[in-house]
């Protein structure tokens, strides 16, 4: 597979278009084919011969004629196909040169014309950047006959070119285990984000812990791994489908290789194109009857089709604005240090999977914190690390902040002591337009949203005594006062993840949020707080709790065997827990507990966080036994983050063997 290709199948398209790779169908022009149309004949002989001499590889020759091609031209058709010619040379500006003159031209031929020209304009992007990046990768496939694992990573490169980072990131990696010198074949220049998406990957594969989990792993070992993640929600359907059918084309382009039909069913998968991702799922199985993913993805998705769910994930999510609001959100928490400081101690709601509905007995008092104390706080913290530590305050913990009627003024102050200042809220009660306005006016740095549902039926089983009507008004209401004040905070939706969610109602919740311009982002819920999930991996848990664990996408009861099972390190980590290195936690009463997963008031690390040093905080803090419990029991993967993708297998596996994702008719 090669350039050529992608210009054979743009050709093919262009005079022939009766149908793509997985069957999905197109009619032929009524009138017949484009250079049919409108070109002259001798556009057509000079095309011709341009291309006859790029068969025979005199390409001096074909580039030469091309380029006297488009600058005399005026046919968007002979423009169109000299574009396609000029790519196949590796002229990539002449390409995107006669391209643009053909759109120029291309008035009221539009349709077929964009449908052709889009592709090329995604993958080479208009920007001299990306076009002189293409311009290297297609020089050094031209020199010679791309193997796999070149065309993989051209794919990548193409991939990351479009912003599809964890596509580009697979690509990329299957590249990388078809042949681990191959990025070395790339002369790719340093400031692209290629090249950064290359020393993300290398700089994994260097990592011990993460190469020993890889050895373990027989996803890992497997190009085959896109597979295993298509049975999966689609976590990539929102981007922009065009190129993701564009890229589809590249993978499975008459071919026998499973890979490439494995990777062409996640492509059109993720472009929620399901029919055709049946299709190419049904030839993975031809070629390899037994495979058992490809199997279990055949049997999931026809499930998808025709339901309202199929329809809901054909609406095309705007790829860009999601990808700005989520690095707009993340850079403002970005920090050294954080500090959960919970202003209230308490909270409206009582979650199921959260201690301020499970854990009646933790002996945590519930109260407001004085605006005295919380700026003594503040100044403590301040002196505490060096000015070049960036600190960042999320004002909550386990409690709703918003309850707290001086809210404004705890963000005014974190602000004037120079820390990035987080919020997160239910936002599950009676907001007045006043209150909330000078909430924003304060403004926060972030504002995060907690639900788990579109629909009462579904939220309020897991944000008990919630109401999702109240939480929805209350978010067009901020998006009023977002644009009335003029504010700069970033909002994000955290869905939480449950088995009884992650359907229809989470489609909708993503609506809404790209609607009001918000980022959507989903967390698989977890069981909390750390000494009931630690017991619950002992097996010591009751009734409650069972049903809890029962609707969890990750059941904290199988937790050890996944551990064991994934070839994780036990208890023996590279790192340290990082939320005992990077986070504490201050209650409202201003004592510390272990960490911010911790809510037993037995498991107070220090009485007054403003009496102890921070570093003695800090040695309190990790000479604690329930630390060493934590880690013993490998609770700490639940929360620290030490590596997620762990659990979150786990969690796609279970989500889709119960056929999660399924539209409420069942089917
Ligand atoms: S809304 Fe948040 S803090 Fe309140 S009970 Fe639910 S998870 Fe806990
Ligand atoms: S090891 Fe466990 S208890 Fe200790 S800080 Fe990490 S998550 Fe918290």
């Amino acid at each position: 597979m090669s350039y050529q290709n992608v210009a054979e199948i743009i050709t093919e398209t262009d005079s022939n278009r009766t149908g793509d790779l997985c069957g999905s169908t197109e009619e032929k022009s009524e009138s017949g084919t484009v250079s049919e149309k409108t070109s002259s004949s001798s556009d057509i002989d000079r095309i011709a011969m341009a291309r006859e001499y790029l068969k025979k590889g005199i390409l001096d020759k074909a580039h030469h004629l091309i380029a006297e091609i488009i600058k005399a031209s005026l046919e968007p058709d002979t423009l169109i196909k000299a574009a396609i010619i000029s790519l196949e040379l590796g002229q990539i500006k002449l390409s995107l040169k006669a391209l643009d003159k053909a759109r120029e031209q291309g008035r009221g031929i539009s349709t077929e014309y964009e449908e052709i020209a889009r592709p090329l304009y995604q993958w080479f992007g208009s920007e001299k950047k990306c076009a002189d990046s293409g311009v290297n990768q297609h020089n050094i496939l031209l020199k010679k006959l791309p193997s796999l694992a070149e065309t993989y990573c051209v794919i990548g490169i193409f991939a990351a070119e479009c912003d599809y980072v964890r596509l580009a990131l697979k690509n990329l990696e299957t590249a990388q285990f078809i042949d681990s010198d191959v990025f070395n074949n790339f002369d790719l220049p340093k400031d692209t984000i290629t090249a950064h998406l290359i020393d993300c990957i290398l700089s994994i594969r260097k990592n011990p812990y993460l190469t020993d989990l890889a050895r373990e792993t027989p996803a890992f070992q497997q190009p085959q791994l896109p597979i295993f993640e298509v049975i999966n929600p689609p976590e990539l359907s929102y981007r922009d489908q065009d190129a993701h059918l564009a890229i589809a084309h590249l993978y499975g382009q008459a071919s026998d290789d499973i890979v490439q039909w494995a990777m062409t069913a996640q492509s059109l998968y993720a472009s929620a194109a399901i029919r055709e991702a049946i299709t190419a799922f049904e030839r993975v199985v031809e070629l390899q009857p037994n495979n058992d993913l490809a199997t279990r993805a055949l049997w999931h998705l026809p499930k998808l089709d025709n339901s309202e769910l199929d329809r809901l994930l054909s609406v095309r999510f705007d790829a860009n604005k999601m990808e700005q609001l989520r690095e707009k959100y993340y850079a403002a928490r970005q920090a050294d240090y954080y500090y959960n400081i919970d202003i209230v101690g308490t909270c409206n709601l009582r979650c199921p999977s959260c201690p301020v509905g499970n854990f009646d007995d933790s002996g945590i008092p519930k109260g407001f914190m004085d605006l005295n104390k919380y700026e003594r706080i503040l100044s403590k913290i301040k002196k505490s690390h060096d000015p070049s530590v960036s600190i960042a305050i999320d004002i909550h913990n386990w409690g709703e902040s918003l309850l707290h009627p001086k809210l404004p003024e705890f963000i005014k102050k974190t602000r004037e002591y120079g820390f990035l200042v987080g919020l997160s809220s239910n936002l599950n009660h009676n907001l007045s337009r006043k209150k909330l306005e000078e909430i924003i006016r304060a403004e926060p740095d972030a504002l995060r949203i907690s639900l788990s549902g579109f629909s009462n039926e579904i939220h309020m089983q897991t944000h008990t005594r919630g109401d999702i009507n109240i939480v929805k008004s209350n978010m067009h209401l901020l998006r009023h006062v977002l644009d009335r004040t003029k504010s700069e905070t970033a909002i994000e939706i955290g869905y939480m993840v449950y088995k009884h969610n992650f359907s229809d109602d989470f489609v909708r919740m993503r609506l809404l949020a790209e609607e009001l311009d918000f980022h959507f982002d989903w967390i698989f819920a977890v069981y909390m707080p750390v000494e009931k999930t630690i017991t619950a991996i002992r097996g010591e848990y009751d009734q409650a709790d069972k049903e809890i664990f029962e609707n969890l996408p990750v059941d904290p009861r199988e937790w050890t065997e996944l551990v064991d099972g994934s070839g994780a390190f036990r208890k023996n980590t590279p790192g340290d827990c990082h939320l005992k290195k990077h986070r504490m936690a201050i209650n409202f009463d201003g004592t510390v507990p272990i960490c911010c997963a911790s809510y037993s008031y037995d498991n107070i690390a220090v009485k007054d966080f403003l009496a102890v040093s921070h570093e003695e905080i800090q040695k309190c803090r990790s000479d604690h036994s329930l630390c060493g419990d934590c880690m013993d029991s490998n609770a700490y993967f639940f929360y620290s983050g030490v590596h997620p993708e762990m659990g979150e297998r786990k969690a796609y596996k279970t989500l889709s063997e119960i056929g999660a994702f399924v539209g409420k008719d069942g089917r």
